[in-house]
């Protein structure tokens, strides 16, 4: 082992060169006197017989200092042997050695040197001297240091946060993801969760990929729902911004070119959304429970209208058959009880027409039929499921909106979700309630509940229309006003509402919504 000489101590002088050593020796100093590079020439065992001005800058120390010297006057006692004994074994073979080493200053301060030693051979191959080149590389090692443990802090960052993750290139490939991203991925089965979200801000923003991504459009969060299974959907609220990566390359040193992408950032708002649904439905439900007394009292109310005018009119036949027979007509005594039956009668049905609740004046607006076709399940799946009933909801994947009064709809979709229960109730092939949506080939929204029942018997076709007719069996307390409820709604819309015998069995209620506005509704002016 070379031992650590204070060069204010005398150093062992080196071999002296011979003659024609010197003059190779005076070859290599000149050509190393100017390098900007730390050089220094040495013989066998390492000890110094030149070093350039460099080095001197370097090191602090002076040529006069370090002359004869060995080169372990530099040695700091960080770097691990091993390095050494490989330094030795390549250069004592005479195979170039690079590698880096942690070197002391004269002033004690260390640095981290990246070296080369070439070892110079004679005629004969064997090594004569070493040149040794070094410099500072410090503040290289610093940087590569930190770019780390940014890198480290950055991707523990990445990887522990409860979001997903992406980045997008201008192709729409993920260049990178994290765990929470990849988890998602697979729970959808490889699919693409990025091309979700693009399609998201596509649709709800109209902006291409490429102008998010060149014009460097910034989104805030844009909900999306990605369905992982027919019975489970969750939510996702995305952000996306635009990043530019510039070029790293020689060629990119003059310009800020390089390649743009586009971070998504997305997180989890399933459980939110759940909430915010369920609270949806129960104000639904709500209102849906007072629709429906107020129904119930009005179809009393009109029950009973209905069955005082038989009478009333009886009695207005009467009276008018007295008033022609005169003042001498044989009857002419009850006219006057029979006037005043008939005003004292009159008078009854006034009063039960004022008593009449009003349905209030609902405003037409955007209405989505999927979506109150899934409220209306929404409220009635519990009752479904109790009595044995499956629904087999077909919706459309794209449904234009369409104007109308949602309440009022939706309440013509739960009488006709229903009847088709109260169909199936009274026999027939099936326990299911099929639910289509779709376009017809004008464009208008289209609307099929299908049940399995006992279908239409008869003149049955002609009366279902007929205020207070029921023909349930097992069903009897119904007062038979739903389908001229669920009519007047759809024809108020401007629709049409048709009920037929289906040749498998049971019954289908189509109903036709016009896509392209009320028509006749002057509240109404359609958007955009
Ligand atoms: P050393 O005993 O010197 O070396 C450790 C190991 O190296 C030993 O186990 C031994 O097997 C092997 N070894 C040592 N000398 C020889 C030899 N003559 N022949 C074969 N094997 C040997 N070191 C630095 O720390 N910084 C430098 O900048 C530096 N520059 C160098 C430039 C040149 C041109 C050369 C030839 C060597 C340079 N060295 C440098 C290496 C230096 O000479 C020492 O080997 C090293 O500093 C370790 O010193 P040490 O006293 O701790 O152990």
């Amino acid at each position: 082992m070379s031992t650590h000489t204070n060069p204010d101590e005398k150093a062992l002088p080196p071999a002296e060169p011979s003659g024609s050593d010197r003059v190779a020796l005076d070859v290599y100093r000149q050509a190393i006197e100017h390098v900007s590079v730390a050089a220094s020439i040495t013989d066998v065992n390492a000890n110094i017989l030149y070093a350039n001005p460099a080095f001197e800058r370097l090191t602090g120390y002076s040529q006069l200092e370090v002359r004869g010297h060995n080169e372990s006057l530099l040695s700091d006692k960080a770097t691990p042997p091993e390095v050494y004994r490989d330094l030795w074994k390549t250069i004592s073979s005479g195979e170039v050695w690079k590698g880096r080493l942690v070197n002391r200053r004269k002033n004690g301060t260390p640095y981290l040197a990246d070296l080369t030693v070439v070892p110079v051979l004679d005629e004969a191959g064997r090594v004569k001297h070493f040149l040794g080149m070094h410099h500072d590389v410090t503040d290289q090692h610093q940087l590569e240091r930190r770019v780390e443990n940014q890198d480290a802090l950055l991707s523990s960052i990445i990887e522990a946060a409860p979001v997903l993750i992406a980045l997008v290139n201008i192709e729409g490939e993920v260049m990178f993801s994290n765990p929470a991203y990849k988890m998602l991925r697979r729970d959808l089965q490889g699919e693409n969760v990025a091309a979700h979200f693009l399609d998201a801000f596509r649709e709800s923003l109209s902006v291409s990929l490429h102008d998010m991504c060149e014009k460097g459009f910034d989104f805030s969060a844009v909900e999306v729902r990605v369905n992982l299974s027919d019975d489970e959907t969750r939510w996702f609220a995305c952000t996306a911004s635009k990043v530019q990566e510039h070029d790293m390359s020689a060629a990119g040193y003059f310009t800020k070119d390089g390649r743009a992408g586009l971070l998504l950032v997305a997180s989890d708002i399933t459980l939110q959304r759940r909430r915010y649904e369920e609270a949806r439905t129960n104000a639904v439900r709500a209102l849906m429970a007072e629709q429906q007394m107020v129904q119930g009292m009005r179809e009393v109310i009109s029950g009973a209208i209905f069955q005082m005018q038989g009478p009333l009119n009886v009695m207005s036949a009467a009276a008018q058959m007295l008033e022609r027979q005169g003042e001498n007509g044989h009857d002419a005594p009850l006219k006057a009880p029979i006037h005043e039956m008939l005003n004292a009668g009159n008078a009854a049905l006034e009063r039960l027409k004022a008593a009449m609740p009003r349905t209030a004046d609902e405003p037409v607006g955007p209405v989505n039929i999927n979506e109150l076709v899934r409220e209306v399940l929404d409220i009635s799946i519990d009752g479904l499921l109790r009595q044995g009933i499956f629904v087999d909801w077909r919706p459309a994947q794209i449904l234009p909106n369409i104007p109308g009064r949602p309440n009022a709809l939706r309440s013509m979709i739960k009488y006709l979700v229903d009847n088709a229960i109260l169909a199936i109730k009274d026999g027939g092939s099936g326990r299911e309630v099929v639910i289509i949506t779709g376009t017809t080939s004008d464009g208008d929204v289209k609307l099929e509940v299908r049940d399995f029942g006992p279908g239409l018997q008869g003149d049955l076709r002609l009366k279902i229309y007929e205020p207070f007719f029921t023909a349930w069996k097992k069903t009897r307390s119904r007062p038979g006003m739903g389908l001229v409820l669920a009519r007047q709604i759809v024809t108020d819309q401007g629709g049409s509402l048709e009920i037929e015998n289906v040749m498998s069995g049971g019954c289908k209620a189509e109903v036709v919504l016009a896509a392209d506005g009320l028509g006749h509704d002057p509240d109404y002016e359609q958007e955009g």
